[in-house]
């Protein structure tokens, strides 16, 4: 059985008072839901605070992106020596990133080795674009940025995928539970035969894409899908909270 997860990226969102006020908002009630991991990914700044705040919670704690290198002169950057031990996880390949700070596929395979080596869980986006989804193209996409993100990586312990069709990012308009799971079952046949079967079954995919509480139960209804990444839900603590007690709710009564 995988544990279904549901992780926040709250992107260039909240202040650090904001993001530590969104935190308390929503801690009591996220501790007492069981059977699913909670991740939120505040901006940088707000790590340090919110990570005092999740200490002894069930919250966990991403990064939304990092560099590669764990020192050096890359002004303006995040290491993943300097993530580790603060966060658990980090969004790694965002089509934001890929889209508006040109980061490739070896950028990104880079940044995957990384994260594996300083022992955070990467959470990898791929997702093909709205003029590839309408060619046909989705699979051929999805296989090539998952061959090359995960190229020579030989362990994937701890990584967790997440299937983002950037069409359905921030539009309202999200892939339906049918077509994500599709996708899904296609990336985990992918991953069995990159690894193993094993592998396969054990790994975390998620869906992204417009998630809200009011369609959070047509994707986690799904088989193939263990969770959501969620952007703009996850910045108002009612729907972040719907959105992880029907993940509970519906894979906990399975
Ligand atoms: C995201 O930022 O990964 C995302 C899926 O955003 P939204 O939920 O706002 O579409």
């Amino acid at each position: 059985m995988r544990l279904p997860l549901i992780a926040g990226n709250w992107k260039m969102h909240t202040t650090v008072t904001e993001a530590v006020a969104l935190v308390k908002s929503m801690q009591e009630r996220l501790d007492e839901i069981n059977g699913v991991e909670k991740v939120v990914c505040p901006p940088f700044i707000s790590l340090t605070a919110v990570a005092e705040l999740v200490k002894d919670s069930s919250i966990e704690l991403g990064a939304q992106n990092m560099h590669s290198e764990d020192k050096g002169a890359y002004t303006g950057e995040v290491s993943p020596l300097m993530l580790s031990g603060l966060c658990q996880f980090v969004i790694l390949g965002h089509s934001e990133r890929r889209e508006h700070f040109g980061e490739s596929d070896v950028m990104i395979n880079k940044k995957v080795q990384a994260a594996l080596k300083a022992g955070l869980k990467p959470i990898l986006c791929v997702g093909e674009r709205l003029e590839e989804n309408e060619a046909g193209m989705t699979i051929e996409v999805i296989s090539r940025q998952i061959q090359a993100d995960l190229q020579g990586i030989t362990s994937a312990g701890g990584l967790v995928i997440a299937y983002e069709p950037v069409w359905a990012i921030g539009t309202g308009r999200a892939a339906s539970g049918e077509q994500a799971n599709d996708t899904i079952g296609i990336i985990r046949k992918l991953i069995a035969e990159i690894y193993s079967d094993e592998v396969a079954q054990e790994l975390r995919i998620l869906y992204g894409g417009s998630v809200s509480s009011a369609n959070i139960a047509e994707f986690i209804s799904q088989p193939e899908i263990d969770g959501a990444l969620v952007g703009g839900a996850s910045l108002r603590a009612e729907e972040f909270l719907s959105i992880v007690e029907q993940t509970a709710r519906i894979k906990g009564s399975r």
